[in-house]
């Protein structure tokens, strides 16, 4: 069995740095779900005229769990940098409202960890605590303030603080990530740095198995 810690968050909540710094302090495995979010929109932008049906027939999607160096493929190219460009970024929710994508990226993270032969993987997304890895040891939910959200995502310098908003917005029409569902833990980062949060996730973990 491949220990699943769930990690949910809005965006700048610091859920894919600390996901993937805690992966690393226990030896596990991380997975960014949004990054096939990410993929599958780039994918759609490649393909304009492609119907629905035959993007995602065709979506040839790859991606490592190394919390070190994680890399993203689409049909064998490293498309890890270009899947951050606002471009996409500005149209990921769009098809991450579409039923048959979601229920594509849900098996496709569920069977990634499941065949990862890893100890653990910290598997973090919108609706990774609630839908995907429901069932997980371990469910998280990372928030802050939205000034320090926009003040976090200012500083990585990837989005816009409108950009953001607007995708915040437009993803808790699909699931609300601001309150946990039940057995989710609530970790609030706003008074936390970035060590501190790191240290609330792998102590959770500790407290879990102990
Ligand atoms: O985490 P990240 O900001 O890269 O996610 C990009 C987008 O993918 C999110 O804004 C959201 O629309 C979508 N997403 C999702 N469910 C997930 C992960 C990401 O809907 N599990």
């Amino acid at each position: 069995m491949v220990f699943v810690i769930a990690v949910d968050g809005p965006a700048g909540s610091g859920k894919s740095s600390v996901s993937k710094a805690a992966a690393a302090a226990l030896g596990f495995g991380y997975l960014d779900t949004g990054a096939g979010y990410r993929a599958f929109t780039y994918h759609a932008m490649q393909l304009p005229e492609a119907t629905l049906d035959e993007l995602i027939e065709s979506f040839d999607y790859e991606i490592t769990l190394d919390p070190g160096e994680q890399l993203v493929m689409l049909g064998g190219e490293d498309i890890t940098d270009v899947i951050r460009q606002s471009e996409v970024a500005n149209l990921v929710s769009t098809y991450a409202r579409e039923p048959r994508v979601r229920a594509l990226q849900l098996e496709d993270a569920r069977s990634r960890v499941e065949s990862s032969e890893l100890p653990g993987v910290v598997v973090e997304g919108r609706d990774i605590t609630t839908v995907v890895f429901e069932d997980a040891p371990l469910r998280v939910l990372l928030t802050a303030t939205e000034e320090v959200r926009l003040m976090r995502r200012g500083l990585e310098q990837t989005e816009s603080s409108e950009n953001l908003k607007a995708r915040d917005k437009s993803d808790s029409q699909v699931v609300d990530f601001f309150t946990p569902s039940q057995g989710v833990v609530l970790v609030d980062t706003t008074e936390l740095n970035f060590d501190e949060s790191v240290q609330a996730l792998t102590d959770l973990y500790r407290e879990v198995t102990k």
